[in-house]
Order: structure tokens, then C-alpha cells, then sequence
């Protein structure tokens, strides 16, 4: 099964850069992307880096009415001395065939596609931004291309890769997020999609993140979906919180997604001799974690932002504020260490980079 050699076709009218201090996130995308097809007869075959483009499907694609589709999403990180570094790619492709299995489509060739990813990122390597804190989004997917309303699994899909230049998460340094706790709507079920990068659970988390926008806070904390109780992700991060000097983080349950960031930071935390728990973990036991005062620090966990600090939740209207509304210092010592690991300026020491 395996993709190579990956056929290239260079574009031969090259975009403009965008300027690298306003780039946001998602907005601009590079001059070539990937694209391999699958058919029932033919398996994964055509891998190509053509210019990037629009692709044509026909309306009956069953991506476009059932929702068949997976997605992942990492960086690629220039250092200052020019080398183009991935974080954990290996990890996204191996994640990327644990959602397609839950939504019905064939696998990939995890180490083929990595090797996809490299060398389109190596064609579009004049894309990686260089200012600190920027770098260049990479997003792999597949969707459902059989034009045909039965709701069965397509028995077509394409895989493509396209890249996207991003500015810095922080532009005026790490700043904690106020956050609501949903108690009416939920992001994910066991037995559901919650495990699985595919597109119907961030649709289903828009309308309840727009009403948490409207009441002033950045995103909102998932409780799960049959108690409305114990505490999910925030937003589309996983999260931590230490307490007592412990940091706890909810065990992946079946309805949470299993986080690149978040698996790393657990590792960071044992290897620094930091107590770090995954366990069921109420909303009640840490509003009464901040009543005792034990409730030391919280955060969010992802590629986007790497760490996100959680300065105050609100639960039902009762507010808890968290370490003053201030950045923690595990939080910050958390960002600087693996954000300085992406960009290649602290040693490696689990040889994450690639
Ligand atoms: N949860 C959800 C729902 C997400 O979309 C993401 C982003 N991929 C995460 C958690 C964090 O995962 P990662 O650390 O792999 O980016």
C-alpha cells in the first residue's frame, strides 16, 4: 500500500506572501497541497503535490450530507538556524487512522503520509514564517467523494493536505481565558464521536461557544453528556488543573479526544517529578477545590495554543477565579518548555521533533 514516488506538479504563478506580523490563524494557504484518491478497486493510489486549489465534488458526495470526514491538524516550526522542524507528526497520522476507523474509512499508509506531509511542507518550505511564535499550520484530511445518498460508508474518499502560514497565538504573551461551563449543551458522548477528529463535533460545539462569546467568555468547559457533571475538555483543548500540588487531568473516557499536547505534558510533568493523576474529575470537586483554596492552577492543552490558562470559570453563575486571574507559574513553565522545544531553542530530550 504503499505512495511513493509522489508525483509533483509545481504551481508557475506563486502567490504573495502575507505580511508574517498579521497573519492570524487559518486565513492563507501556501502554493501547493496533496492529494491522494481511494477507490474500493484500487486502494489509497495517485499521490500528488499539485498547486493549491479548489477541488470539484459531485453535490451527492456523501462528505457533504453525512458528514464522513476526518481532520488533524499540527505545525512546522523554522528554527533560527533554518532547519524545519514537526512536532510528534507520527502521532497526528496514527491518530488521524484511529478517527477514520470510528467513522468508516480505510486507512493510511501512516508512514507514507508522513511522508507525504514532509515533502509537500519541503515544497512549500519558503511559506514557514520565521517571527517567534509563528509557524506553519498543517492540515491533513479525508472526506467521503462517492456521489450517492445511501447512508452507508463511500466507497471513494480523498486524502489531502494543505498548509496554512500562522501568527502567534499570543501576541502580547500568555493571557489566562475566562471560561463558561456548559451545563445545556454537549460537545461529545461515550460511544459516540468524542475520540474522533471529524467535523460533526465542532459543529455541534458552535452554538454554545457563540453563547459563551456573548456573555464575555472565550470558550466554554464540557461536562459530560449524561450527568452534566464531569469535566470533558474546554473549548477544543484538553485540561488540566492542579490542586494540593497535584495536577489532574480527566482519563480519556471514550468521549474526549486524546491530545498530542496533552499526552507530552503528562510526560513533561513526570519526568520533572510533578505528581500527575488522569482520573474522573467532578465540576463540584474543583469549586470546592477553590473554596478550600487548594485549587492552585488550570489550563488548556493543544497545538493551536500549547497552553491556554484558565483565569475563571463560570459555573451556573457561581464565578471561581483562579490563581488571581494571573498566569500560574507551571502554566508558563509548561509553555515556555514546550514551546521552546517546538522552535528548537531548549534540548529535546524525548526526541520529539522531527
Ligand atoms: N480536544 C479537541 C476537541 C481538539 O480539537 C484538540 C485539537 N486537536 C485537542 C483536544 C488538543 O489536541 P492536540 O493537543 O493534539 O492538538
Amino acid at each position: 500500500m504503499t505512495i511513493r514516488p509522489i508525483e509533483i506538479q509545481r504551481t508557475t504563478a506563486k502567490k504573495q506572501k502575507p505580511d508574517q506580523q498579521q497573519l492570524g490563524f487559518g486565513l492563507h494557504f501556501t502554493d501547493h497541497m496533496f492529494i491522494m484518491d481511494y477507490s474500493l478497486t484500487n486502494g489509497w493510489h495517485q499521490p500528488r503535490i499539485v498547486p493549491y486549489q479548489p477541488i470539484s465534488m459531485d453535490p451527492a458526495a456523501k462528505v457533504l450530507h453525512y458528514g464522513q470526514t476526518i481532520f488533524e491538524g499540527l505545525k512546522a516550526y523554522k528554527t533560527s538556524d533554518g532547519r524545519i522542524l514537526l512536532f510528534r507528526p507520527e502521532k497526528n497520522l496514527h491518530r488521524l487512522n484511529n478517527s477514520g476507523r470510528r467513522l468508516g474509512i480505510p486507512p493510511l499508509d501512516e508512514e507514507a503520509a508522513l511522508d507525504a506531509l514532509q515533502q509537500l511542507v519541503a515544497v512549500d518550505a519558503d511559506w514557514i514564517p520565521s517571527e517567534p511564535g509563528t509557524s506553519l499550520y498543517i492540515r491533513p484530511f479525508v472526506i467521503a467523494t462517492q456521489p450517492a445518498l445511501g447512508v452507508d460508508p463511500s466507497a471513494h474518499y480523498q486524502f489531502i493536505i494543505i498548509l496554512s502560514p500562522v501568527g502567534s497565538y499570543y501576541p502580547e504573551g500568555v493571557n489566562p481565558v475566562k471560561i463558561y461551563v456548559e451545563s445545556h449543551y454537549v460537545r461529545a458522548v461515550k460511544g459516540g464521536l468524542g475520540e474522533a477528529k471529524t467535523a460533526g463535533n465542532y459543529a455541534s460545539g458552535l452554538k454554545a461557544q457563540e453563547a459563551a462569546k456573548e456573555k464575555g467568555y472565550s470558550q466554554v468547559l464540557w461536562l459530560d453528556g449524561v450527568h452534566r457533571t464531569y469535566i470533558e475538555e474546554v473549548g477544543s483543548m484538553n485540561v488540566f488543573f492542579k490542586m494540593d500540588g497535584t495536577v489532574y487531568t480527566p482519563a480519556l473516557n471514550g468521549s474526549i479526544l486524546d491530545g498530542i499536547t496533552r499526552g507530552s505534558i503528562i510526560q513533561l510533568l513526570q519526568k520533572w517529578g510533578i505528581p500527575v493523576v488522569e482520573k474522573t474529575i467532578s465540576i463540584e470537586e474543583i469549586y470546592e477545590a477553590g473554596r478550600k483554596g487548594t485549587l492552585e492552577e488550570a489550563f488548556g492543552t493543544g497545538t493551536a495554543a500549547v497552553i491556554s490558562p484558565i483565569g475563571e470559570l463560570n459555573w451556573q453563575d457561581n464565578k471561581l477565579v483562579i490563581h488571581e486571574g494571573r498566569t500560574g507559574e507551571l502554566s508558563a513553565k509548561l509553555y515556555d518548555t514546550l514551546t521552546g522545544i517546538q522552535s528548537g531553542k531548549v534540548e529535546d530530550p524525548f526526541q520529539w521533533m522531527v
